[in-house]
């Protein structure tokens, strides 16, 4: 036995890691990234702007001005609270942190696999509620579980991933008045939904909002944020590293994400997009199509397993989720911009013949 395997906890060893394909040189719609690069005529302006950071010293330890940017660029009304989070991953650990031994972490199958992880890593419990055939929310077995299980944190991905609907608004608002659980609405794809809970956070002193710049082309940045009461901002930040975000990071968001302008033109052609790739693939027989208020859609396949390996080996790479509950024969695929559109549509067409 190694030294390692002496050492560390044997729920830590059972853990799968969360595994990352290498994406060298594909075109990559695996992980709900953005297509759009910094337009080339901002580059020089953000480079003087980055010159004045002072890398020396420790970041703003409450990142005040990214608060005012973020709050600006999302519409987040004064009176509410704003925690931010090194993505907003870092923000579900933080909520998980702060639950007590024995608590359980409750949300739906299949949604973000990282409510299940950090709820191992923080050994919480974790309770998944199945969600119907056509991946709607099941409120009979989802208030059942609520009540068998007296959850601490209600985890509910709104849009979902990886199946890329909204649910029901009227049966999340049942959940949410059920239960003394916080519940966290995770809107990271809120840029390509018609619907926010945002502006409920002022009806429910249990809900709380988490957003993230990941999925409308800052990936690269690790930047999230926790939207709810300040009260409940206020202690939950006490938990937050000092520093948690950098100064590059602070920076940078402070420069791009002022264009918000430019930020709603990329998230409207996305959905333009998005609508386009529905209807194409919904043209394709060996395929079913699930409806996405998202930047990616989740779709069925027969042979799911041998078309993911014909894109791989044509430079394409989707995301396989064929082995996952629930999600028999499922591909999910990143709307990108047209041209990376076009060329898996057309490599999807090819296997068919
Ligand atoms: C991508 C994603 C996140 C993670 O966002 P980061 O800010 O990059 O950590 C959170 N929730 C859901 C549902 C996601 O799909």
């Amino acid at each position: 036995m190694s030294f390692i395997e002496k050492w560390l906890r044997a729920d830590i060893q059972a853990i799968n890691a969360y595994h990352v394909p290498s994406a060298d040189k594909m075109i990559k719609l695996d992980a709900m990234e953005s297509p759009f690069a910094l337009p080339d005529e901002l580059i020089g302006q953000y480079l003087a702007y980055l010159a004045d950071a002072q890398l020396n010293r420790y970041p703003n330890p409450s990142a005040d001005e990214l608060n005012q940017t973020l709050r600006e660029l999302m519409d987040i009304p004064d009176d509410f609270g704003v925690l931010l989070g090194n993505g907003s991953d870092e923000l579900i650990q933080l909520l998980a942190l702060a639950c007590e031994t024995n608590d359980t972490i409750l949300s739906v199958e299949p949604s973000f696999v990282m409510y299940d992880m950090i709820a191992k890593f923080t050994r919480l419990n974790y309770h998944g509620v199945a969600l119907t055939k056509d991946y709607q929310l099941d409120l009979t077995s989802m208030l059942e579980a609520i009540d068998t299980h007296q959850p601490k944190l209600i985890f509910i991905a709104y849009p979902n991933n990886p199946t890329g609907n909204t649910f029901d608004r009227k049966s999340i608002e049942t959940i949410i008045r059920s239960t003394d659980a916080m519940v966290i609405l995770d809107e990271a794809y809120y840029a390509y939904a018609g619907d926010s809970f945002v502006m409920d956070i002022g009806k429910y002193p249990n809900l709380v909002v988490l957003r993230t710049v990941s999925k409308i082309g800052f990936a690269g940045l690790r930047l999230g944020l926790l939207i709810g009461a300040q009260a409940t901002v206020a202690e939950l930040d006490k938990l937050r590293l000092p520093y948690n975000i950098n100064t590059l990071t602070q920076v940078s968001a402070n420069f791009l994400l002022k264009e918000k302008a430019e930020i709603d033109q990329n998230a409207a052609i996305i959905i333009e997009q998005r609508q386009q790739l529905l209807s194409d693939l919904n043209a394709i027989v060996d395929l079913t199509v699930y409806p996405s208020q998202a930047n990616f859609i989740l779709f069925k396949a027969s042979r799911a397993q041998a078309l993911f390996d014909f894109l791989k080996e044509n430079g394409i790479l989707i995301k396989n989720l064929s082995s996952a509950p629930n999600l028999a024969d499922c591909l999910r695929v990143t709307v990108g911009d047209y041209e990376q559109n076009q060329l898996f549509l057309h490599a999807v067409k090819k296997f068919y013949g």
